[in-house]
C-alpha cells in the first residue's frame, strides 16, 4: 500500500482513503461517497444514451453495464491528472472491451480530459471520439482497443514495465464475459500469475450476454471464479452496480501479492428498462424516440 496522500488523486472524498486494504466503507463518509458515485453514474448513463442516440450507432448494452465500475475507478480509486494525461505516476486503465467506448468517453469528459460537447460528435468523421478507443486521438485513452482478448495482455505489459521502472502505479483492465471466450485472455492470465503482477487488477463486466445472445448459449464460460483461481489470481465477486462493494473490492486488491480480478455481476443495458438484458441493444443505437424515453427513465428533465 502506498501512503495516503503521497501522490495526487482525482476526485476521491476527503477522509475516505483508498488503498486501505480490507477497510469497510461505512458511516456518513461512506454514504456521501455512495451518493456521489451514484449521482455520477446516473449522469454518465444519460451521456452514454444521448451520445449513441445522436451518433445513430454504437454499443449501449455493454456501456451501460460498466458505468459504476468506471465511476468507482475514475472518481474513487485511480490516481490520475485530467490536465496532465501523460503524468508518469498515473494509474493506467485499459478498456479491453473496447466497444464500450461511450462509457469511457463519458467518464473521461466528466473528469475533464476534454470538453463534454465532444460527446455529441461520437463516431463522426474526424471526431476525437471514434467507435473504439484510439490513444492517438483521445486524451486519457491509454491504448487503442476493440480487438477483443488483447487488452489484458497489453495491461500485463504495462504492469510489468511499471514494475521494471520502479513506478508505484497500478494497472486496471476491464474485460467482458463474451470477450473471455478469447484465448488471449487466458494467455495473459497465465503470464500475469507467472510474473506475480500484484500491480494489476482486472475487472470482469459479467453481464451474461454478448453480441449473439447469452454467453452460456454461445460458449459456456463455466465456473469463472474457479478458473481464475486455478490460474493463480486472487478472485473477488461483487454486485457490479453497488458502488461501495466495487470500491471495497478495488481497495482489497491493493494487498494482492499477485494479479487480482474483481468479477462484477452486472446487467446489460442497466438503467434503461427496454435495454436491460436485451441483446438487441448490444450494438444498436436507440431511435430518437427511444433515446428520449431512455433519458426520461434516467431522470433527465424534458
Ligand atoms: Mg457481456
Amino acid at each position: 500500500m502506498r501512503p495516503a496522500g503521497e501522490l495526487e488523486r482525482h476526485g476521491n472524498m476527503s477522509g475516505v482513503r483508498p488503498g486501505t486494504e480490507g477497510m469497510v466503507l461505512e458511516g456518513t463518509e461512506a454514504e456521501e461517497l455512495r451518493n456521489k458515485l451514484e449521482t455520477i453514474s446516473r449522469e454518465l448513463r444519460r451521456d452514454i444514451v444521448r451520445m449513441i442516440g445522436l451518433a445513430g450507432s454504437g454499443h449501449p448494452g455493454g456501456s451501460l453495464s460498466c458505468v459504476e465500475i468506471l465511476a468507482c475507478l475514475y472518481f474513487y480509486k485511480m490516481r490520475h491528472r485530467p490536465g496532465e494525461p501523460d503524468w508518469p505516476l498515473r494509474d493506467r486503465f485499459v478498456l479491453s472491451k473496447g466497444h464500450a467506448a461511450p462509457a469511457l468517453y463519458a467518464v473521461l469528459a466528466r473528469c475533464g480530459y476534454f470538453d463534454r460537447e465532444e460527446l455529441w460528435r461520437l463516431r463522426r468523421l474526424g471526431s476525437m471520439l471514434q467507435g473504439h478507443p484510439d490513444r492517438l486521438r483521445t486524451p486519457g485513452v491509454e491504448i487503442s482497443t476493440g480487438s477483443l482478448g488483447q487488452g489484458l495482455s497489453a495491461a500485463c505489459g504495462m504492469a510489468l514495465g511499471l514494475r521494471m521502472d520502479g513506478i508505484p502505479s497500478r494497472v486496471y483492465a476491464l474485460i467482458g464475459d463474451g470477450e473471455s471466450q478469447e484465448g488471449g485472455i487466458w494467455e495473459a492470465a497465465m503470464l500475469a500469475a507467472h510474473q506475480r503482477l500484484g500491480n494489476l487488477t482486472a475487472i470482469l463486466d459479467n453481464n451474461g450476454m454478448q453480441i449473439d445472445g447469452r454467453c452460456c448459449e454461445v460458449v459456456s464460460l463455466g465456473d469463472l471464479p474457479a478458473k481464475w483461481r486455478s490460474f493463480g489470481w486472487e478472485v473477488q465477486e461483487v454486485d457490479g452496480h453497488d458502488v461501495l462493494e466495487i470500491c471495497e473490492a478495488l481497495d482489497r486488491a491493493d494487498a494482492a501479492r499477485g494479479p487480482g480480478i474483481v468479477i462484477a455481476h452486472t446487467v446489460k443495458g442497466k438503467g434503461v428498462s427496454f435495454m436491460e438484458n436485451n441483446v438487441d441493444f448490444h450494438g444498436k443505437a436507440p431511435t430518437r424516440e427511444e433515446m428520449e424515453r431512455a433519458l426520461e427513465e434516467l431522470g433527465e428533465e424534458a
